[in-house]
């Protein structure tokens, strides 16, 4: 049997509670001192020792763990994962039976009932993502449940709360037959090399699979793109293919060269037409503007934070400079895609950023449209922080 430690939950956090928030936060709860080790379920009642929630706790940046069941008689063991999973792999029974789309999100944590872990399909390949140590603590029942319902070629592992941001175990193997890396997956037929050995980041990032198909279909004919902070390339792959004159990728890490290179020539889009530039992106606005060069498009998709040599970036902070710089070469009439992940602010402080952006250098603008997490990264009413993706497309308008 688990550790179960009773937690009281103030008075004023009592209804989120009950209505469905799943996150435990310091401040709702009066006796954190009581527990002390990640992985301990936990019981949240109220003044009078009423039960209110079930979880576990587990520290991340978020929060302190998360509720994971309001019934009381709940015991966390395997056919409760089991459950779980199984709901979750029900509800993206198309994305399987979909050949033009081999990787999606299968498992999005507090969205399926268990906040800390998400799981990737990358054509055969599970890929597990563990947020706290906490949940890591279930880590053989989530697997052995994973086994049971899925058929996998193999499964493999990103353990995120490594706090010195170094995998020990690079390779991040769990189960199955090894794969070979670079494995090949498709989104809407464009090809897309992973690596699932590397660390964190396998090549791609799932959630923006509709603002790529948008891009490519409705807006990159005839355009010269810059993508900033480009990683791979995956905005600038489906640009090109979708008929940009011609794409500039710019991002700070060596690594994005030849991660372009191989992206765009498994695409068989011919890379030395296109222009890959690893540089960071605050300089290269620089450049640009002394040169007066201008873009029909730029992609903006910076991440929450980051570190340069010269610069410290946070979207919270810094995404309304980062427009002002975006709008001064950006042509008359082009479109900027200006997109964030950050989970700290919704939507209608971005557009307030957007808006103070055009209002200081006078310019003017429209909104085109707007996306979301697609839904396979399935969300939850009462936590709308986990519905972190806002990308929004807006018209540049001369005068
Ligand atoms: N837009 C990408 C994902 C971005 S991930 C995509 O759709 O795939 C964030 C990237 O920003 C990383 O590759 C990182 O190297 C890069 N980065 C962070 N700070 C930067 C800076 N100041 N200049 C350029 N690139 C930066």
């Amino acid at each position: 049997m688990r550790q179960e430690i009773r937690l009281t939950v103030k008075p004023k956090f009592i209804n989120d509670y009950k209505s469905g928030f799943p996150l435990l936060t310091k401040e709702a709860i009066s006796n954190w001192k009581d527990v002390n080790s990640e992985g301990t379920v936990v019981k949240l009642v109220d003044n009078n020792h009423k039960f209110i929630a079930k979880g576990y706790y587990g520290k991340q940046n978020k929060g302190y763990g998360w509720v994971l069941s309001r019934n009381d008689n709940e015991s966390f063991d395997q056919s409760f994962f089991q459950r779980k999973i199984s709901a979750a792999i029900e509800h993206r029974k198309r994305y399987y039976n979909n050949p033009d789309t081999t990787a999606f999100r299968v498992f999005n944590g507090e969205g399926d009932g268990i906040g800390g872990v998400t799981i990737e399909y990358f054509d055969g390949y599970y890929l597990i993502h563990w947020y706290n140590k906490g949940i890591y603590q279930f880590k053989d029942e989530i697997i052995q449940s994973l086994q049971t319902i899925a058929d996998y070629k193999a499964i493999y592992q990103k353990k995120r709360f490594a706090t010195d941001g170094k995998y020990i175990d690079e390779d991040d193997f769990v189960t199955g037959k090894k794969g070979q890396f670079p494995i090949f997956v498709k989104e809407n037929g464009v090809q897309f090399a992973i690596y699932l050995n590397e660390g964190a980041m396998v090549g791609v990032f799932l959630d923006q699979r509709e603002v790529r198909k948008a891009i490519r279909e409705k807006y990159a004919k005839g355009k010269t793109v810059l993508n900033t902070f480009s990683y791979t390339g995956a905005f600038s792959v489906f640009a090109a293919l979708g008929g940009a004159k011609k794409t500039t990728s710019v991002d700070l890490a060596n690594r994005s060269l030849s991660k372009t290179i191989e992206q765009f020539s498994i695409n068989k889009i011919d890379y030395e037409a296109q222009d890959i530039i690893v540089e960071d992106v605050f300089h290269y606005f620089k450049y640009a503007g002394k040169k007066n060069l201008t873009f029909d498009m730029v992609i903006l998709d910076p991440p929450s934070f980051a570190r340069s040599k010269k610069h410290t970036f946070s979207a919270a902070k810094d995404y309304t400079d980062l427009l002002k710089e975006t709008i001064a070469i950006t042509a008359d009439d082009g479109i900027i895609v200006a997109s964030t992940n950050c989970s700290s602010f919704g939507m209608k402080k971005f557009k307030s950023m957007i808006e103070k952006a055009f209002k200081e250098v006078n310019g003017r603008f429209k909104y085109i449209e707007e996306y979301s997490l697609p839904s396979d990264f399935k969300t939850i009413k009462s936590f709308p922080e986990g519905n972190y993706l806002k990308v929004v497309f807006i018209q540049k308008i001369k005068g």
